[in-house]
């Protein structure tokens, strides 16, 4: 049978290569890959039918689940038996949206995307769930693939740990030591991978399993490994199917190894090449400026990257100083007529705390991605009655010391205006009174 879906390079499209190969760069060029589909067999369905069809999926179980990620297998991996899809029941994250959310950025329509929501706590699940059937496809095929391994800023690896277990497949993960939340490095520990800290950064960890996984035994699990993006493609499609086939005008997308970013608007431009769409939003990517290599590239048109040391930051899954997927950040940006702006530690955490106040828990680095609409609202780059979809990509529970460092403004960099201390009283009904009647009054002001 013909394959509905295929390798190719990014800038080499002519050479095509079988998903079922364990191979990340382009054999010919060194060049990245990237996942092509057959669009015109997929063009056979009409945008309508396409769209009761995903219609009809948000209620069909997949091995008992219901998948936002498996609702659109034809485009994410139609060529996989469907007794290899390893599900946790990803995707189908809530669209938030609330007046006082609008209000408190000054925006007429802001929403953000839950991706955070899920399994693990993170987006990563999105990709990982495609990465891990692949994989299993792959073994049951009789290939000798005897681990998947990443390096990864926490969630990564929480996300491969878990599915990799759901799989029995060993999992092999390399963090840099001390530099990821508590609750980031127990998720793999607790799920029986093996979790080697090492003695340096991401990026010193990412050079280290790509050697790693220069033996076809041990399968590469981060998004420089194309296969983990057609799951994250799904992001933008199911914002986009909420918000009943109508584009925003912008969307918000913290970016570090900028995988996502690129995932974002492939599946986007899917949308458009299949006519479910007939506009392309606008994408902002928000960078740490403590590690931002994207930003300074686009202040000088991405004429190249200068690879930086990215130093100590709140957001710190996005702590990476030579993102592994730039050229496709830049073609996607290109695409999407696209900016990039970054957030010091102050503004990442006020604006955190600020979504905050509407019921939101933000994790950092929504706060870089909120931080920086912020900024372009002020300088005029995304006006107030613009529609904005930032999408959210951790859960904010994994991050509780900087929830609580904010709180007791301890955070460093940061001066907490928004700080929210609970406030100790006797254990009598007067003192409990006399308290909850000086905080009315401060509300009436
Ligand atoms: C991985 C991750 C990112 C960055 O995604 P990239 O594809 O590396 O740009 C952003 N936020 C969180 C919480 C992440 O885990």
């Amino acid at each position: 049978m013909k394959a509905r879906a295929w390798f190719e390079s990014i800038d080499k499209p002519d050479s095509r290569y079988s998903l079922d190969e364990v191979i990340y760069t382009c054999p010919k060029t060194g060049s990245l890959l990237q996942v092509n589909h057959d669009l015109e067999l997929l063009k056979q369905k009409s945008a309508e039918d396409w769209k009761s069809l995903f219609k009809k999926r948000a209620t069909t179980q997949v091995h008992g689940q219901i998948s936002g990620v498996w609702s659109k297998k034809e485009w994410v991996l139609p060529d996989l038996p469907e007794e290899h899809i390893v599900t946790m029941g990803e995707g189908y994250s809530a669209l938030f949206q609330s007046e006082r959310l609008n209000r408190l950025f000054k925006q007429a329509d802001l929403r953000v995307k839950l991706s955070g929501n899920s399994h693990t706590g993170s987006f990563k699940d999105l990709g990982m769930t495609v990465l891990v059937s692949q994989v299993k496809s792959m073994i049951a095929q009789g290939k000798p693939i005897h681990a998947v391994a990443c390096a990864s800023t926490g969630d990564t690896s929480a996300a491969l740990a878990a599915y990799a277990a759901h799989a029995d497949i060993p999992a092999i993960i390399l963090l840099p030591a001390g530099k990821i939340s508590i609750a980031q490095l127990i998720q793999p520990v607790a799920n029986g991978a093996t979790v080697l800290a090492l003695d340096t950064d991401f990026d010193g960890c990412m050079k280290i399993v790509k050697q790693l996984t220069a033996t076809p035994e041990i399968y590469l699990a981060n998004s420089m490994n194309s296969l983990r993006i057609e799951g994250q493609k799904t992001v933008g499609i199911e914002v986009v199917e909420q918000m009943n086939w109508e584009v925003p005008d912008w969307f918000v997308i913290p970016g570090g190894n900028l995988g996502n970013v690129s995932a974002l608007g492939n599946g986007l431009l899917m949308l458009k090449a299949l006519g479910l769409i007939n506009k392309l939003p606008r994408i902002a990517v928000a960078q740490a400026q403590k590690a931002n290599p994207l930003y300074l590239s686009f202040l000088n048109e991405f004429d190249k990257l200068t690879p930086v040391t990215a130093g100590e930051t709140q957001a710190s899954a996005i702590r990476i100083g030579d993102p592994v997927s730039y050229p496709k950040a830049v073609k996607t940006l290109r695409e999407f007529n696209g900016v990039v702006g970054q957030a010091t530690e102050a503004e990442l955490s006020e604006a955190s705390a600020l979504a905050d106040l509407s019921g939101l828990f933000c994790d950092p680095h929504t706060g870089v991605a909120l931080a920086v609409l912020q900024k372009l609202q002020a300088d005029k780059t995304i006006r107030p009655d613009e529609s904005v979809v930032v999408i959210s990509t951790a859960n904010g529970l994994k991050f509780t010391d900087f929830k609580t460092g904010y709180h007791r403004n301890t955070l460093p960099e940061v001066e907490a205006k928004q700080m929210n201390r609970p406030v100790e009283v006797k254990a009598t009904l007067e003192a409990v009174k006399a308290a909850v009647m000086s905080k009315i009054e401060e509300f009436k002001k």
